[in-house]
């Protein structure tokens, strides 16, 4: 219900404002979708009429995170299917057969679980980067009310060494036109908390055609463009090789890339890329858990860094629970730390920073600044509220706010989630889904995916 206003009060905010205002015993108020008020208590005005009083006392509050990279459609129903492995290995004898065979029904199952984790653990705005049936992921996150940019992840080509399974290779008029009709049904649906985007999903799997045809699609409608990029060393030597470059610079020589581009991953990027990529002021989601859990070589080879330091959005992610078997950002900003020990510097990637990237970097990057990513009047209403009256956060000073935050916080600290004006959880209870329920559908969903499928996989330990 949103015609009541919203007051949380006397609470900790971190604004991430231009000023980044950190405000002790503050005040924000919520009308309808909207943030009215930011501030101290004592310039707070007072309502006449009825409002929902929220007490802040030892809590931050904070814009919810954005996580820029995930995969909704099988995420809550293939955690864990692929650990291990090389990523070829993981795509064709793992992913692409138990993706064949999810059905509409367990994708919606799958969303559900992932929104469920994500407003647990404080992701208000999640950036799909679409499969194959993006309608039952859209319908799924407008009933639990998160809000999300989705995609049709587009492929047309399969070369030898990155096959398809069942109907996931469409002819390239048929992916353009399943991009096109989910733009038109879901770009700013339920009230703009679901917008749509272009998907690329790995330059392997797509048609110089293909490219063109979505990179004019996304300018027609506005809209972003998601693509998996040189994530592995392979994937680069496969673009030498098909493409006759780099796949950074064979995109620039195709004069696509702009400001509406998302790379995802980036972590083989040569200097020319890193360049390439701050010319035309392109976006980067920097997934630190699914390269360290997959073994990309982010440690060795990535220039994250390096992008900030020229000035690049680099947003944070988490990629699927496949990938990365989290969805928790709080994890994910603490993994920046690994360029600490690559760098042999301890400061790179403070705790400010690793915020900014997983909340007002995130909003840069889905080209959603002008509403969401900080707390101030006249942005959407996305807040969360985190408790730091718990064994990990004591003690906190003024100048452990925020790393207390990134170095010891955790999902589970995540008290109360507001997203578009509505109160999603409070006190950790899910107001818009059977928690249960959903917990155990994604179990039986799984379970049967894989059967189907036929993946079957050993434990190395025997369980009896
Ligand atoms: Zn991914």
């Amino acid at each position: 219900m949103k015609e009541e206003r919203i007051l949380i009060e006397h609470g900790t905010i971190i604004t991430l404002d231009k000023e980044r205002r950190i405000i002790k015993n503050g005040a924000i108020t919520v009308e309808g979708s909207e943030i009215s008020y930011v501030g101290k208590m004592s310039g707070l005005r007072r309502s006449a009429g009825r409002e929902r009083v929220i007490n802040a006392e030892g809590k931050l509050v904070l814009p919810g995170f954005i996580n820029t990279h995930t995969h909704l459609e099988y995420s809550g129903v293939d955690r864990g299917i692929a650990d291990d492995l090389p990523l070829t290995v993981f795509l064709s004898k793992r992913l692409r057969p138990s993706e064949a065979v999810t059905r509409p029904e367990d994708i919606y199952v799958s969303t559900m679980l992932c929104c469920l984790e994500m407003i647990k653990t404080g992701t208000t705005c999640v950036c799909d980067t679409g499969g194959f049936h993006p309608a039952s992921v859209a319908k799924a996150v407008e009933d639990a009310g998160m809000r999300a940019t989705v995609a049709y992840g587009s492929m047309d080509i399969a070369p030898p060494e990155r096959p398809l399974a069942g109907d996931q290779q469409a002819s390239t008029e048929e992916n353009l036109r399943r991009s096109e009709s989910l733009i038109k049904k879901w770009h700013g649906a339920a009230g703009d908390r679901i917008r749509a985007r272009c998907s690329i999903r790995v330059l392997p799997n797509v048609s110089e055609e293909l490219i063109f045809g979505l990179n004019e699609i996304a300018q027609k409608y506005d809209v972003g463009v998601n693509a998996h990029l040189s994530d592995t060393e392979e994937v680069v030597e496969a673009a030498k090789r098909m493409r006759g470059c780099r796949e950074i610079e064979y995109l620039d020589r195709l004069g696509v890339l702009g400001p509406r581009w998302m790379g995802v991953h980036m972590v083989w990027l040569s200097d020319d890329d890193v360049e390439i990529v701050r010319k035309r002021d392109m976006k980067v989601s920097h997934c630190p858990g699914g390269a360290l859990h997959l073994g990309f070589g982010c440690t060795q080879a990535g220039k994250f860094v390096e992008l900030v330091k020229k000035g690049v959005t680099v947003s944070l992610s988490q990629d699927s629970t496949t990938a990365n078997n989290s969805l928790d950002m709080f994890r994910s900003m603490y993994l920046l730390s690994i360029h600490k020990d690559a760098k042999m510097d301890p400061t790179v990637f403070p705790p400010e920073k690793a915020l900014e990237m997983a909340t007002i970097d995130g909003a840069k990057a889905l080209l959603w600044e002008d509403k969401i990513g900080s707390l101030e009047p006249g942005k959407k209403a996305d807040i969360i509220l985190v408790d730091t009256r718990r064994s990990n956060w004591v003690p906190m000073h003024d100048f452990s706010i925020v790393p207390n935050l990134v170095y010891s916080g955790d999902g589970a600290d995540v008290d109360t989630v507001i997203i578009d004006g509505n109160v999603v959880m409070e006190n950790r209870q899910i107001k818009t889904m059977d928690e249960h329920s959903i917990l155990e559908k994604a179990q039986r969903a799984s379970e049967e995916i894989l059967k189907r499928a036929d993946v079957r996989i050993h434990p190395r330990w025997r369980v009896e």
